[in-house]
Parts: C-alpha cells; sequence; structure tokens
C-alpha cells in the first residue's frame, strides 16, 4: 500500500514538500477486516483544519501516520461477510491506493445510475452538506433570495441549484471567469469578489439583487460575510458552513465591520457540522439522488490523476484552481 503522510503541522498555506509518499507491506487480513483498492479519493478543505494540530470538531491528523479522508472502492479481500470481493464501498481511509480497514467503518455504495465518483461530491458528504445547510439550518423557503459563497464548488454548486429550484433569486459568489460562466449557464447571477474590497462587492451584490437576500450561505467569511450582512432583508438567516478564506492564517483575522446588522435585521447566524445530521443522509439522497441520475441537477469535477497527484489536487482548493468537486483517480 502506498500512503501519505505529513511530518509537521503547517504554518501558513501548505506546501508540496510538507506532504510525504510512503510505501508499506500490509499484514494478512484480521478476521473482520476487509481490504479495498481505492478507485477515487476526496480532497476536502476541512482537511485543512486537521492539518493544524489541534482538535476542533475533528481530531488533528497524527504525524507520521497515514492521512485520512473520504475515498471510493472496490473490496479486493474480505474477512467480513457483509463486504464480499467486488462490493463498491465508501469509507475514510483515503490518501493511499490499498486500504485496509474494519468492515464496520465501510459503507456499501448506494445504487443510482450515477458514476461512482458523485458519491464524494453531489451525492456524498459535500452535496449532503449542501442541503442541510439550506433546508434544516437556514430553513429556506419557497421563494426566498439566496447568496452562495464558493458558489461553483463542492458544496456552493449544489446549493445554487436546490435554492433555484425553489423559485427565488439566487446569486452565487466565485473567483474566476469560468466559475461565473458555469453559474450564469444554470441561470444563477454570479458575482466575483476577486480584487474587491467589501464595500465594492457589497454594491455588486445589491446590483444583483436590490431587495436583498432571506439566507446567506456561507462558505468563504471575510469580505464574502461583510458584503452579504450589507444585503439582508429582516429575519435574514445564515448558514454558517465553512470560512475557507481563514483557513490558511497563522493569526486570525479580525470580524466584519457591520455587525450590528445582525442585530437591526434580526438575522439568526448558525454554524452547522453536517456529520451532526448524517442520520438524515437517506432523505437527502431520496431527494436529491433522482435529480442527479436524470441529469435535473448538474454537477463538475476536477480530477487529478494518480496517487502521487493528491496533495495538488488538495492544494487546489486554497488557489481556487478546482471547479466542482476535487477528486483523485486511481
Ligand atoms: P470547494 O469545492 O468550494 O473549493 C474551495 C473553493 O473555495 C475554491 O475553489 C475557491 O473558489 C474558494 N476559496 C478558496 N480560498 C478562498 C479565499 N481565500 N477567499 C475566497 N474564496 C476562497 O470546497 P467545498 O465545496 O468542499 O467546501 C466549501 C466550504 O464548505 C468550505 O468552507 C468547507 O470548509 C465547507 N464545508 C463545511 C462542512 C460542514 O459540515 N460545515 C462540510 C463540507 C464543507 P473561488 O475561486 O470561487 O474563490
Amino acid at each position: 500500500s502506498r500512503y501519505f503522510t505529513i511530518g509537521d503541522y503547517p504554518q501558513g498555506t501548505p506546501q508540496r514538500e510538507l506532504f510525504e509518499l510512503h510505501e508499506t507491506e500490509l499484514p494478512a487480513l484480521e478476521d473482520g477486516e476487509v481490504r479495498i483498492r481505492n478507485t477515487w479519493l476526496s480532497v476536502d478543505p476541512y482537511m485543512r483544519g486537521r492539518m493544524s494540530g489541534v482538535k476542533t470538531y475533528v481530531e488533528p491528523f497524527e504525524l507520521n501516520t497515514p492521512l485520512e479522508g473520504g475515498a471510493v472502492g472496490q473490496v479486493i479481500e474480505s474477512r467480513d461477510a457483509r463486504f464480499p470481493m467486488g462490493a463498491k464501498v465508501r469509507h475514510m481511509a483515503g490518501w493511499r491506493d490499498i486500504a485496509q480497514v474494519k468492515g464496520d467503518t465501510l459503507e456499501a455504495l448506494p445504487t443510482l445510475e450515477v458514476p461512482e465518483q458523485a458519491y464524494l461530491g453531489v451525492l456524498g458528504m459535500p452535496g449532503m452538506t449542501a442541503w442541510t445547510g439550506l433546508h434544516l439550518v437556514a430553513e429556506m423557503r419557497d421563494g426566498d433570495n439566496v447568496l452562495v459563497s464558493a458558489a461553483s464548488g463542492a458544496v456552493g454548486s449544489l446549493a445554487v441549484q436546490l435554492a433555484k429550484a425553489r423559485g427565488g433569486t439566487v446569486v452565487g459568489i466565485a473567483g474566476s471567469q469560468e466559475k461565473l460562466d458555469w453559474l450564469e449557464a444554470h441561470a444563477i447571477k454570479a458575482v466575483s469578489y476577486r480584487g474587491k474590497d467589501a464595500g465594492q462587492l457589497s454594491a455588486d451584490l445589491k446590483a444583483a439583487c436590490p431587495e436583498g437576500f432571506d439566507v446567506y450561505y456561507e462558505n468563504v467569511g471575510g469580505v464574502c460575510l461583510e458584503a452579504a450582512l450589507d444585503n439582508l432583508r429582516l429575519g435574514a438567516r445564515i448558514a454558517v458552513c465553512g470560512l475557507i478564506a481563514r483557513y490558511n492564517d497563522d493569526v486570525p483575522s479580525a470580524g466584519p465591520s457591520n455587525l450590528d446588522v445582525i442585530l437591526i435585521q434580526r438575522v439568526r447566524m448558525q454554524g452547522f457540522i453536517v456529520l451532526d445530521h448524517w442520520s438524515q443522509y437517506p432523505r437527502f439522497l431520496e431527494e436529491v439522488g433522482p435529480r442527479v441520475a436524470n441529469g435535473e441537477i448538474d454537477y463538475e469535477e476536477t480530477i487529478e490523476d494518480g496517487l502521487e497527484r493528491t496533495p495538488d489536487a488538495f492544494l487546489k482548493l486554497f488557489e481556487g484552481t478546482n471547479r466542482g468537486k476535487t477528486l483523485v483517480r486511481l
């Protein structure tokens, strides 16, 4: 098995050299264990938090120990009758080509007519996050005007489409022309934040949706949050899903200068972690799965080929050079 480790917790944006590739001979399977050939690995922004050496809502990665992450693969050897040879599974032993884990940590892949890697993206953790934030946390209602930051990413691209299907004006903030074009092709009003201060971004959001927003789906923080606050309607709800603009900060940056909007507009702002809502995954799959399978919901992927490219795929999340769900194909 080949796998990645880190030898140190990085300061600031991680460098490519941080990630070390190793090779090891796996021991024979014990009772209850399964060996899997991973076919797809997921890279996700939350992994940066696990590289900081402090416990947040998950434990930090252990140094010099195989990194972990979402993965999909096929069983190649099994001592757990629930997962026979050839079974397709999802699990958390990513960042490696061959995984050997307890059967209890595996999920059989659902059987919708979608490519298997969709269960790491639009129908996996990021998709479930979009649905949870919009419906369970922000309690979006039909006709609500919705603003989404990092709107063309794995989470954002589903959030905007789910919101659009419910009738209001949907505006997405994104960083590059290709991302803005993708949003507009899906009838989402697109606004770039690149090179703008909060005042400029706020004016652009106002132009895109003069009535203001009922829901802000927050993935970024920084100027996006400040500009969004300026454009909220009375009783708006903010689902705080992520704050990626801060993940590489060594020193926490100051919060928005216009926080008084929360008071004046009676805004509810709530953070959430998708894992707390995982019992709802079957409901999500039932609602969203068929719409992905029949093409009503679209999704993009950024694919890196080969295990050695996993760190490069991960770093793209912070460079913004990814689109849709970022994956490694083995
Ligand atoms: P994405 O696919 O959206 O990739 C990250 C994107 O973030 C980049 O493409 C880039 O897009 C944008 N970005 C990166 N750095 C910055 C920056 N400094 N300022 C502004 N934008 C930046 O990732 P995901 O969809 O997987 O995750 C989106 C968010 O959701 C993250 O904040 C993540 O932590 C959070 N999340 C939270 C979960 C939860 O349970 N609460 C679960 C899963 C994800 P662009 O070019 O448009 O700037």
